[in-house]
Formats: structure tokens, sequence, C-alpha cells
């Protein structure tokens, strides 16, 4: 599939999910949100779930935690619309509690498509939720960021790179600083510089190796602090 084919792909589906009523989100959201960015990048991200700012604006990241993303990207020489951005869950859960596990199983195949559609080199993984549901494992994103995994997604052979969520780097300054060393590493996973192959994880053990966990405990602390805003 070429870049004009795969482009149009994406919008017939965004146009086949904007009416989607798989989980009960679609009752209380203002509307679908897919994606955002290049279809064709090599280096795709996969946060949690939508927002207030991203429900309104139908458009993910959008609220500080993706100001935060950008600010990174841009450290290493990227911008967002260089890259491909989209969610577990397509649709705000309601005061943006965590999604639950009907939710990621009913939502799950939409991800899948995007991933195999843009089929990207690396996909980083934003959190414990899109971490163990594109891993297929349940170790928690404290012990698996920052450690590239080889996985297939359905056709897609792709580096898996989890990383904390900007979200919980917005209030917690040593996240931030982790947060910011893994993304260094992303130009030498991009060139191809994979550390050595671990086991291939089934696809298939995706939703059933899903466990909730919460996010490290967030710890309010000054913009200011942050040296991003
Ligand atoms: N957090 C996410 O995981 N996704 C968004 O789109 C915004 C915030």
């Amino acid at each position: 599939m070429d870049a004009i084919e795969r482009r149009a792909e994406l919008q017939r589906l965004t146009g086949e999910w904007a009416s989607c009523t798989l989980c009960p989100l679609s009752e209380s959201r203002t509307q679908v949100v897919v994606g955002s960015g290049d279809p064709d990048a090599e280096l795709m991200f996969v946060g949690e779930a939508p927002g207030f700012h991203e429900d309104r604006q139908g458009v993910p990241f959008v609220g500080q935690a993706g100001k935060l993303l950008e600010g990174l990207l841009g450290e290493i020489g990227l911008s967002r619309e260089q890259v491909y951005i989209a969610n577990v869950l397509k649709c705000r859960p309601p005061g943006n509690r965590d999604p639950q596990p009907n939710e990621i199983e009913a939502c799950e195949r939409h991800l899948f498509a995007q991933v195999e559609l843009v089929s990207p080199t690396v996909i980083c993984t934003l959190g414990n939720f899109a971490t163990k549901l594109l891993s297929g494992r349940p170790e928690g994103i404290t012990r698996v960021h920052g450690k590239p995994q080889p996985c297939r997604i359905g056709r897609a052979e792709v580096q898996l790179f989890p990383i904390y969520h900007p979200a919980a780097a917005l209030y917690t300054p040593t996240m931030l600083e982790t947060l910011r060393e893994d993304f260094k590493r992303l130009p030498a996973l991009l060139a191809g510089r994979f550390p050595a192959a671990q086991p291939a994880v089934s696809p298939a053990a995706a939703t059933a190796a899903f466990t909730p966990e919460p996010e490290p405990e967030l710890v309010p602390a000054e913009p200011a602090q942050l040296g991003l805003f």
C-alpha cells in the first residue's frame, strides 16, 4: 500500500469509527479521537485515552501532556507532524478515569488496525495501559520503560519502546528526567540500532495479559520546575 492509499484508508476508517458504539463511552463522548500525524511515520506514539481537551478538539495530546510530548519531540529534532499519535481508547472516559477492561477489549481492534496500517518501525507506548496492551505482557511501565522489545502486531513487525506517560511526568520531576533520557534513545532506535532481540510476543495474548495497574502516584510540582513551559 502506498502513502496515498494508506492516507485514504485511514480516512475511511476514521469515518467508520466516528459512529462507533462498541462500548458505553459512546454515550458520554463528544467525539471519537482516532489519531493525528503522518500515516507514513516511522515513529508512532500510543497513549491512554482522550482527556477533556482531546474530546473537545478531536485530536490526541493537545492538553498539557501533549505540550510536554511536543517539547520532548523537539529536543530530538522531531515535530508532532512527523510522527503518528493514537491512544488505546478512542473516546474519553468520564472524569478521565482509567480505561476499563471491557472498553479496552472493545477498542483494541481500532488500535491494531492503525498499527498495521501505519506500520511504524518504533512504537513508543506511553504508560501502563498502552504498554501492557501492545506487549501482551503484565510487567508495568516502571519495570520495562526504556527497554525496546521486538513485537509483532498483526502483520506489522515493530520495536516496542515503553516510556512513562507524559501526564505522569508532568507532576514528578524525577520521572520527567527519566522520560527525557528514554526519549534520547529514540533516534538510535529509529536508525535500526536495536539491542539483541528478545523473544517475540503473541499479539493474541494482548488482552489476556492486561491487568490494570495504577500509574505511579502523582505528586504536584510547579510547572517552572519542569523547565518545559
Ligand atoms: N493522555 C492520553 O493518554 N492521551 C491523550 O490524547 C491525552 C492525554
